[in-house]
């Protein structure tokens, strides 16, 4: 693929408004007009260019939007203010009462209680299904289904949806094949291999400094007009917009995204195939043994790698939580539940971040109690890291 979707970034260009490198930031909610009738126009959305409202759209948000869609290779997109913005505006978006959903059973905690408890509330049924079984996913979908959704890598087991062949089923069925790629950011580029729309946490890798929560939905020119049609569009009227402030700190962060994540993926790399080793359980989509390994070689841009996350098995939540404790006492990382920060971030997502998810389906789909999930950081020396981790890791009797 000759995309190269840190390139698209970069060689966007724009000025502040006294030729600062940076864009200049909107601090404005509204905007006037020098004619009544362009303000009327602009309300009709018939006046390109020009802003009525930053709930709508504002400039600053603009420029972040075109960065990340020039990322993810759609024709547009518009950036929310969380990434459960997003999710909720694009299925509320799509569906409708007596519309079906089907959703991979791995997802992040949220998006789960929020197709299960929440939007079943207004009539949207979800069938939950195991994304790699494609036959199963086949079979789920009926008559009344809109929306395929789910994780590039799934939250928390990392599963690998493939994206190429999922879209070939949406295609067949005439439905919107949604992607989360909030894991996988320039590793995986959704839409560039058949997803309809490509959704962000930009909470996470792609801002990476965990100093604030922004989302982005990425797709059609057409369908992020309808998600801001003044009348009846999801982010519209729902209201998850984005702080300019926070977008252009955002936007700062991004251009730095590549080398970030090289440095996530090569120390998660090297610190699963020394956890492997040591016969741990280890999950690491760049480890031969993922059972859908090749399908992420077949999917990456590889030059990013597999990614920052990877998760153990430490036996049980009383030693997963002994473990996390002193690596944090030995200030290898922080036990804290987000992810894509410079320092390594863990949590047991059992008791967390999938807590939503009822505890028998947690043993269904494979998620035991002792699984530690880890967002592995950008650390200099990683190899003095996991000689730090494996003390530990005698220390509780884990290996
Ligand atoms: N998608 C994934 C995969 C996540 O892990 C999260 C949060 O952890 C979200 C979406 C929700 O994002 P936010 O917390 O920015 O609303």
């Amino acid at each position: 693929m000759d995309f190269k979707p840190a390139n698209e970034i970069q060689d966007l260009q724009y000025f502040g408004e006294f030729g600062g490198v940076n864009p200049s930031i909107s601090d404005s909610s509204t905007y006037t007009f020098l004619s009544a009738k362009t303000m009327f126009d602009t309300f009709e959305g018939n006046a390109d260019g020009c802003y009525l409202y930053s709930r709508h759209s504002s400039p600053s948000n603009l420029y972040l939007g075109q960065a990340l869609a020039a990322m993810e290779g759609t024709e547009t997109s518009n950036v929310t203010a969380s990434g459960m913005g997003a999710i909720t505006a694009v299925i509320m978006e799509l569906c409708k009462t007596n519309d079906h959903i089907v959703c991979s059973r791995t997802i992040y905690g949220g998006t789960y209680a929020f197709l299960k408890n929440f939007a079943s509330g207004f009539g949207i049924q979800t069938s939950f299904v195991d994304i790699t079984d494609l036959e199963q996913v086949e079979s789920t979908i009926n008559e009344n289904t809109k929306v395929l959704y789910c994780e590039s890598i799934s939250n928390p087991l990392l599963e690998v949806a493939d994206i190429e062949a999922l879209a070939g089923l949406a295609k067949k069925y005439s439905i919107k094949l949604v992607v989360d790629n909030t894991f996988s950011p320039l590793s995986i580029s959704p839409c560039k291999i058949g997803a309809d729309i490509t959704i962000h946490s930009l909470t996470k890798f792609i801002n990476g400094s965990s100093d604030t929560v922004g989302g982005v939905i990425c797709g059609t020119q057409a369908f992020i007009n309808q998600l801001r049609d003044v009348n009846s569009g999801a982010c519209m009227l729902l209201g998850s917009t984005m702080d300019s402030l926070r977008a252009s700190s955002i936007l700062k962060n991004l251009r730095t995204l590549h080398i970030r994540m090289q440095q996530h993926s090569k120390n998660a790399m090297y610190l699963a195939e020394k956890f492997e080793e040591l016969g741990l359980k280890t999950v690491y989509p760049g480890l031969p043994s993922h059972p859908s390994h090749s399908v992420y070689k077949k999917l990456m841009n590889e030059e990013y790698g597999f990614g920052g996350m990877l998760t153990i098995d430490a036996g049980s939540i009383e030693k997963a939580n002994e473990l996390m404790e002193l690596m944090q006492n030995e200030n290898l990382g922080y036990l804290a539940v987000s992810l894509g920060f410079y320092k390594t971030l863990f949590s047991a997502p059992g008791s967390s971040t999938s807590s939503e998810i009822p505890e028998v389906e947690q043993d269904e789909m494979g998620l035991s109690e002792g699984l530690i999930r880890m967002s592995i950081g950008l650390d200099a020396d990683i190899g003095r890291t996991y000689k730090h981790m494996l003390a530990c890791m005698k220390k509780v009797d884990i290996i």
